[in-house]
């Protein structure tokens, strides 16, 4: 097991069990096993929500929480595990990430899903894109001290990206940037942001935008809550008002941004469509459980919902392996990643439906009991899933296009 010695800190090359066996000794040492099944039934938080349904201050504290357990993490070398090691990453393989993921998924701990939308989508655009001034900020982003958010999406670009207004005009080393994105997931409590700007209104729209990195707490960004139907603020609007940013500040070239745009894109699907299939073994095995209480473990309708859920979550899994192998060989997501994204929605939908057909009137009235209607939230939360990282039509549309090679849909005149 050779050691590099990097900027003070021993960095090892580990077997994939040499990795394995530090990681269980760190689990032991800093959680409890997570009880699943029958043992788990009625144990602990019932909250299943796609979405946050919390107050600000819970969302503080939920932070201040997944802080602690990333910083934990990070220091104890299981942070950036792929990550390059001049830049704080272990250098390790995605095997070793998965290994990991699947021990702490076994595990009662803080969620660090704040943490997804930063370094799922824009820090590989960074890692990809950015400059040293920028590629700096990665390590702070993997030990959990940075939040990431994505802002992209504007009152009149969303499914159709590239009409992006927010405008960013040079003036000298900086640029100067106004405008208003919409629908930013944690923005309110995200340091750091990934921005699409027009550069270029002259240019044919895909060719005159340009992505920056922009601060969070810089003068002149606004950050508005957007109230949930659910009850949470997981979005936000976002105002820009004469915000500068530093040339080194850009990624890729000037009126490049769309080649930027699709990094993140792609990376954004394969972020959301990735891992589990959509069903994690912890829901898999509540389901199980509720059909039992609920007296429908015997009800053929039933069991062949909950088949089908196994199936269907099991081939979105081993999809995503494939496309993800051959990223891990030196590609880039394509548009396969949609495929992905659309199995977990149809994965998700399934288990919407399942649920009300186990539940019933108990999703719509709250009767005090464990796991029945915090389901609703989750039901709900399907109707966004089906909308962020690209429609369930527009995914359709790539998948038909580019993947299989049909026509293109005719553009509306
Ligand atoms: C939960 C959630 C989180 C999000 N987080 C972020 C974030 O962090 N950052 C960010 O930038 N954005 C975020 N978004 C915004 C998201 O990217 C957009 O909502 C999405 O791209 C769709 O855009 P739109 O809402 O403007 O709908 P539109 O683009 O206006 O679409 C409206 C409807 O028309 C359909 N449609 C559009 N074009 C076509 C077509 N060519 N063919 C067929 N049907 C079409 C769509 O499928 C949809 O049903 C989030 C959205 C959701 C729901």
């Amino acid at each position: 097991m050779p050691n590099i010695e990097q900027g003070g800190m021993s960095v090892s090359k580990e077997t994939i069990k040499e990795f394995t066996e530090r990681a269980e000794v760190f689990f032991k040492a800093n959680a409890s096993l997570r009880e699943v099944g029958t043992a788990g039934w009625g144990v602990g938080s019932d909250d299943v929500s796609l979405f946050p349904e919390s107050t600000l201050e819970q969302d503080l504290a939920n932070l201040a929480e997944a802080r602690a357990w990333a910083n934990c993490i990070f220091d104890a070398g299981f942070g950036w595990i792929t990550g390059p090691i001049e830049l704080g990453g272990r250098g390790l393989t995605r095997d070793h990430d998965i290994a990991f993921r699947k021990l702490e998924s076994r595990y009662e701990t803080p969620s660090r899903s704040v943490y997804g939308i930063g370094l799922g989508m824009v820090a590989p655009t960074m890692l990809d894109h950015g400059t040293p001034a920028v590629t700096a900020y990665l390590r702070s982003m993997w030990r959990g001290d940075m939040v990431g958010c994505q802002l992209f999406s504007e009152p009149g670009a969303g499914s159709d990206l590239a009409s992006v207004q927010t405008r960013a005009v040079r003036d000298g080393d900086e640029w100067i940037i106004n405008g208003q994105k919409v629908w930013t997931s944690n923005a309110h409590l995200a340091d750091i942001g990934e921005i699409l700007c027009r550069t270029d209104p002259d240019l044919p729209k895909h060719k005159g935008l340009t992505a920056f990195m922009v601060d969070m707490h810089a003068p002149g960004v606004e950050v508005r809550p957007l109230n949930q139907a659910t009850g949470g603020a997981a979005f936000n609007e976002v105002f820009f008002t004469d915000v500068r940013i530093p040339d080194d500040h850009r990624l890729g070239e000037v009126n490049g941004g769309w080649g930027v745009a699709l990094t993140t894109l792609m990376n954004e699907r394969a972020s959301i469509g990735g891992g589990s299939g959509g069903v994690s073994t912890i829901n898999l095995s509540r389901l199980i459980e509720m059909a039992r209480r609920y007296g429908k473990a015997n009800d053929p309708l039933v069991r062949q919902q909950l088949a089908a859920i196994v199936i269907g979550t099991r081939v979105a899994s081993y999809t995503n392996m494939r496309s993800m192998a051959r990223v891990a060989t030196g590609g880039v997501p394509g548009p396969e990643m949609s495929l992905g994204k659309m199995a977990l929605t149809n994965n998700l939908l399934a288990v919407s439906d399942l649920v009300s057909s186990i539940l019933g009137p108990r999703l719509v009235a709250d009767t005090g009991a464990w796991g029945t209607y915090a389901w609703c939230t989750y039901i709900m939360g399907v109707a966004g899933m089906r909308i962020a990282g690209g429609s369930d039509e527009v995914l359709r549309n790539i998948i038909s296009e580019r993947v299989l090679g049909l026509p293109k849909d005719p553009a509306p005149r």
